[in-house]
């Protein structure tokens, strides 16, 4: 090397050098820049905790002071009246939350499906602005959550006592198994407690999805929860013993001869399946009386009539379901204390936006009804509200229409960033921080579930459009085929009857301002016709709009079309 080279070489060093400690100056300002200015966001999710089981919904469970802790965050923020899933169903509605996308783009139909690593796109997009990612609690989607900068999930569903974790750690997925001992709801607050105060970069933002198991089925409380609402009468909805003129054929049958098989049930009405059976399932007379479905349908029906007897068995299996439901959301309330109480304390609750939903609604005995699934209203319908003094008025509450594909746009937004053109939701940022829609806000959310008559729950598949004012729902009543999978049968395996493949199509409508509790069907009345077909063709622009059209179902579409004109 000659004299010049090396001096030119050591220029160059130096020139490097130079460079690297600029970039390192600038990253390190931005760090604590964006540190200063971002906001932290906490996205608390638990699961089927509908919006009857609150307080701020004024639902007739109100009165039992239900949440305390999530109304009072509530009520220094902005409450979503309208919030809707688009399919009341566990990871459909996770995959749409993590996509921003409708289930025919991120291809979660059913609770068989998955998303890929590469599709976990929130987290990448947190990332991308500087954040620290986690995810604590259940996941669901059953592949790593390996986007995320730390996970702590349960596996699949999980269980609630003494759940086991897969932790992001020195072992691989699936094999980094972690044993706690405890119920679910406060193993999943320690583990955030713990990420929050011990395990992240402090120098960054952070981003924390933190999910509850509770209180999805089988309601399993903390033993401390025993004598909670022990000695008290759980209001009961009317439509538990009379549900009036709510549902259709597809639902119903003629002259109500399917409801023996269609739609699970709190009283004995269903013989497929009952909340019922889980409490009188070793009374062999009544188990004897139900059970036997293919006789029943065999031997055409048994109507079901709500006689004193049967009213007082409703009764005792309402007040057990609702006890033990109850007690699982008493058990995320006061977590929900725990984690507000560390922010406080810790001085971080200033800059943090928390964010409270539910993955969907549940049936809590309407028109004698469990579980969810259903586009019904209380299954469609999400709690959703959110904290953040900085820029959100407290007390405020809004009647704009957003569904579960809004949520990451909006996340992505308030952390400062622009929600990607793949996300089919739009970012709700500016209702938040005005309290006004903006004036090409969309006006009706769409609605699919497909899982025709799965899980012995005996919903058939159907979809529609819910605006401010009215729901219209088609029930197609078919199975869909995974062209993907075309051999999978898991779910038509549900129940061998003649109905396996094919229950009646029919068409639903509600006037929601003058029937909220949807005792009314009104499709058909010669005064709705107009209204209907408006409605109708809004609910073919947005199928359209959102990928969300059964061209690849020609077996399905054969049913709509020949069904589309239906007015009884
Ligand atoms: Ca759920």
């Amino acid at each position: 090397m000659s004299i010049n080279q090396s001096i030119h070489s050591q220029y160059l060093l130096g020139t490097l050098m130079l460079i690297v400690l600029h970039l390192c100056t600038t990253s390190c300002t931005s760090e604590r820049q964006s540190k200063r200015t971002k906001p932290n966001i906490l996205f608390i999710m638990s699961d089927d905790h509908t919006t009857q089981a609150f307080g701020i919904y004024g639902s007739r469970l109100a009165q039992l002071n239900p949440t305390p802790t999530l109304d009072q965050l509530a009520r220094e923020g902005m409450i979503f009246d309208h919030c809707f899933v688009n399919n009341s169903i566990c990871v459909p509605s996770r995959a749409a939350i993590i996509t921003g996308q409708h289930a025919q783009t991120n291809g979660v139909i059913d609770l068989a499906g998955s998303i890929t690593v590469a599709q976990q796109y929130l987290p990448q997009e947190m990332k991308k602005l500087g954040y620290q990612t986690a995810i604590v609690g259940k996941w669901h989607l059953k592949n790593e959550p390996a986007s995320f900068d730390y996970y702590h999930v349960l596996p699949g569903q999980g269980k609630y006592y003494d759940p086991e974790f897969r932790v992001q750690g020195d072992n691989p997925w699936p094999q980094n198994i972690v044993q706690t001992t405890g119920h679910s709801s406060d193993m999943i607050t320690e583990a955030s407690l713990d990420w929050l105060e011990n395990k992240r970069d402090k120098s960054k933002p952070f981003f924390l999805m933190h999910h509850f198991k509770a209180p999805h089925d089988d309601f399993e409380y903390a033993p401390r929860y025993e004598d909670y609402l022990a000695e008290t009468f759980i209001p009961e909805p009317e439509s538990l013993y009379e549900i009036g003129n709510h549902g259709s054929e597809a639902i119903r049958g003629r002259s109500d001869s399917l409801t023996r098989i269609i739609g699970s049930s709190v009283s004995h009405r269903n013989v497929i399946r009952n909340q019922a059976m889980n409490i009188y399932w070793n009374d062999t007379s009544i188990y004897k009386k139900y059970h036997n479905a293919r006789d029943i349908a065999a031997n055409e029906y048994i109507k079901w009539e709500m006689d004193d007897k049967e009213r007082s068995y409703a009764s005792q299996v309402y007040q057990d379901y609702l006890k033990k439901y109850l007690r699982c959301v008493k058990g995320v309330d006061d977590n929900m204390t725990r984690l507000i109480d560390y922010l406080n304390e810790s001085g971080q609750l200033e800059n943090t936006i928390i964010i409270y939903t539910g993955d969907q609604g549940f049936m809590l005995g309407e028109h004698d009804y469990i579980d969810k699934r259903r586009m019904y209203e209380e299954s469609m319908r999400m709690p959703f509200f959110v904290y953040y003094p900085k820029s959100i008025t407290a007390g405020s509450r809004t009647d704009a229409i957003i569904n579960n594909t809004d949520f990451a746009p909006t996340m992505i937004e308030m952390a400062g960033g622009t929600a990607p053109p793949y996300m089919q939701g739009r970012s709700f940022r500016s209702i938040l921080e005005t309290g006004k829609e903006p004036p090409d806000w969309p006006q009706a959310t769409y609605y699919r579930y497909w899982m025709h008559l799965a899980h012995r729950h005996q919903n058939p598949a159907h979809f529609g459009i819910r605006t401010k004012d009215q729901k219209l729902i088609f029930y197609y009543g078919k199975y869909w085929v995974d062209t993907d999978d075309p051999n999978a049968t898991w779910n038509q395996n549900s129940w061998g009857n003649d109905f396996a493949n094919h229950t009646p199509p029919a068409w639903e409508f509600y006037d929601l301002k003058a029937d909220p509790k949807e005792m009314n069907n009104l499709h058909g009345h010669a005064d709705y016709k107009e209204i209907i077909g408006n409605l109708k063709n809004q609910l073919t622009r947005l199928r359209q709009d959102l990928n969300e059209t059964d061209a690849k179902y020609p077996h399905i579409q054969e049913v709509i079309d020949a069904h589309w004109d239906d007015w009884e």
